[in-house]
């Protein structure tokens, strides 16, 4: 899996690239899926989510560019994987998941692999985590219709933010927010697909 996320994704961030060569994707796939862990696609988890594909992984955690004092907010914690990896490459992740019942195995995974230095909240994340802010890196893993105000807020300048935006719930471009002393800017990194970011700056809950 890694040497295709080098070869044929580019993936060039050695650091990224050793992570995910030490978190057992396996470990966050539901059981029956398991023989398909290390294959290339985004795999369904309960509740009707998604784990992302290793490719996306890799790129948004490539873009956060983090170093080991890094303090990370993710929103989606989802199977808890993209946060294992996070884990990896910074001091402090904090992670908020809308399902309670997702966020309660994705840390219950976390703490079996030994990683402390992760945590996992029952959220909406489009509020983002005021306590711990402001922040380096946001990495949110769910598409919604515009970047959240708050987590823009809470991020440190010169930090940056990586969420999927679009204008319907289907389909989305990667964008990337560097947060700068008078503003941010805001650059495009492709087109993706992530299920749904449901919160009060996100899409409704039908
Ligand atoms: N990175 C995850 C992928 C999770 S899929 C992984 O590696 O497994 C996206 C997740 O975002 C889903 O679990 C969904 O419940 C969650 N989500 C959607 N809207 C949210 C919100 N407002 N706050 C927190 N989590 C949200």
């Amino acid at each position: 899996m890694v040497e295709r996320l080098r070869d044929h994704y580019g993936i060039r961030d050695e650091s990224v690239l050793a992570a995910m060569r030490c978190v057992p994707r396996h470990f966050f796939v539901p059981e029956a899926l398991r023989g398909r862990a290390y294959d290339d696609h985004a795999l369904p988890i309960d509740f009707n989510q998604t784990i992302s594909q290793p490719f996306i992984v890799a790129r948004m955690t490539e873009l956060l560019e983090l170093d080991k004092k890094s303090r990370v907010l993710e929103i989606g914690a989802g199977s808890g994987y993209q946060t294992a990896v996070l884990a990896q490459l910074a001091a402090q992740i904090y992670s908020i998941e809308r399902i309670g019942e997702l966020a309660r195995q994705a840390q219950a995974r976390i703490c079996e692999l030994g990683i402390y230095n992760a945590t996992v909240k029952a959220f909406d994340g489009t509020l983002g985590w005021n306590a711990y802010g402001p922040y380096d890196g946001i990495l949110v893993a769910a598409g919604g219709p515009r970047i959240p105000d708050p987590l823009v807020a809470q991020l440190k300048i010169g930090g940056r933010l990586v969420i999927p935006v679009g204008e319907t719930r289907e389909s989305q471009k990667l964008i990337r927010v560097n947060k700068t002393e008078g503003g941010h800017q805001v650059e495009e990194h492709g087109p993706c697909q992530f299920v749904p970011l449901i919160g009060q700056h996100g899409w409704a809950l039908n």
